[in-house]
């Protein structure tokens, strides 16, 4: 077999398990593997370390398949592994719970760089890495035959792909015809998801029990649900009992789904606003009129993908909870959330600290909020974790 030989001293993070070897340990490649061929991976001293996806384009040059000398990489592995993460799933998210989950989450259930979600009918499969393309047939035959569900969508469509050096591929796998529109189940709420052009792979599943929080928490408020997308939140406050919800999103193709999923619900259409707009400027203009809220959400897109962007992103952050802030009534709440991987959690504290100093309004935070429980972070792979929220009580 190809391997890759380090540099002394840098398999210190293979001891530890992590999953990524950077191409700045290798010392040395033997042979000429191809873009996601399985690798050994050895110490300087030749002793083996694990066994690896190579990647020749990626800064992450390997991704951990095994840390045991006696697991080869096939079909056998890749069987085992999508069972134990389905297996966990049906352990802990009961089916009347949703019928829409992240069935596998990459590293952090062993499978380095796939993705798969199931929606009702459908799974999709989003394939990160050159490795995970190069199981790609196997993960999809192992899944049908484990889920029993047969039809199957790729939206390989995002940008680390090209860090990778792979082009985008989106369209049917397995099945026949393309999804038009598939309608999923959570809590008992109805949503209409887009697999084919939706956001991610359709729907923030990872929202899921921070949704149904603020469902529990709605009743009689009025609310303004901030980079609504679809109006998920939109829907579960006004399930919960909401007296009015604003959603404020910069995409009008999406706000009309989420006007459909109010409908879709028998929800009241009048209790429901949809603007489409900039929320940074669209605060400042609620400011401006002097309104006011018992409950605001600020879900925004990652500002800060990478580590690089942090401090942009922080200015970010701090501005719409600065603003969000002092819209709040007294004893108002806000749920406020970041998905950047390189801000964590005690950053983002700091960050809404700060905000609420410079506002002039004192607030506690009375919950902390993270990713679902479908969307599991392995020990030895802290980046799995990087939704993290708040909620917080005004005075
Ligand atoms: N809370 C949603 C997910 C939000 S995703 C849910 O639970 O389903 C982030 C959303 O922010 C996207 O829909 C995107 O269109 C929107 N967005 C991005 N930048 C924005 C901006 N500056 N102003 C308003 N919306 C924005």
């Amino acid at each position: 077999m190809d391997a890759i030989f380090l540099k002394p001293g840098r398999e210190k993070s293979l001891r530890l398990r992590h999953p990524w070897i950077f191409s700045g340990a290798i010392d040395r490649v033997r042979g000429v593997p191809q873009p996601g061929d399985t690798v050994d991976v050895l110490s300087s001293a030749g002793e083996w370390l694990c066994r690896a996806a190579y990647s020749p384009l990626s800064n992450i040059r390997a991704r951990v398949w095994t840390f045991d000398a006696e697991t080869r990489v096939d079909a056998v592995l890749i069987h085992k592994r999508l069972e134990s993460a389905l297996a966990l799933r049906s352990a802990l998210v009961p089916e009347s719970e949703t019928d829409a989950l992240r069935l596998v989450h990459g590293e952090s259930d062993g499978l380095p760089g796939v993705i798969v979600d199931r929606y009702a009918g459908w799974l999709v499969i989003q394939c990160l890495t050159a490795g995970a393309d190069m199981w790609k047939d196997t993960i999809i035959d192992a899944l049908v035959e484990l889920t029993g569900i047969t039809q199957v969508y790729e939206r390989s469509d995002v940008d680390v792909r090209h860090l990778e050096g792979l082009p985008e591929r989106v369209g049917m796998v397995r099945g026949e015809a393309a999804p038009e529109e598939v309608t999923i189940v959570e809590n008992g709420l109805k949503f209409a998801v887009d697999l084919r052009s939706g956001q991610k792979t359709g729907f923030y599943l990872d929202q899921r029990l921070n949704r149904r929080r603020l469902g529990q928490l709605s009743a009689g408020r009025d609310i303004l649900n901030c980079f609504s997308y679809t109006g998920a939140f939109s829907a579960y406050a006004l399930a919960g009992g909401a007296r009015s919800v604003l959603s404020v999103d910069s995409s009008s193709e999406v706000l009309k789904t989420g006007a459909q999923n109010i409908r879709l619900n028998g929800l009241n259409e009048e209790q429901a606003t949809w603007l489409d707009g900039d929320v940074f400027q669209v605060l400042r203009k609620l400011r401006d009129q002097g309104r006011s809220f018992d409950l605001v959400v600020l879900d925004p897109p990652k500002f800060a993908p990478t580590v690089a962007q942090v401090e942009q992103a922080t200015r970010g952050y701090k501005d719409i909870n600065l603003l969000a802030l002092k819209l709040l009534r007294p004893g108002g709440l806000l749920f406020t959330f970041s998905c950047s991987g390189g801000v964590s959690a005690d950053l983002f504290q700091k960050i809404v600290a700060g905000a609420a100093l410079d506002a002039r309004v004192d607030a506690r935070i009375v919950e902390h909020l993270s990713q679902g429980v479908d969307h599991p972070v392995a020990l030895n792979f802290p980046e799995g974790t990087y939704l993290k929220g708040l909620i917080l009580a005004r005075m």
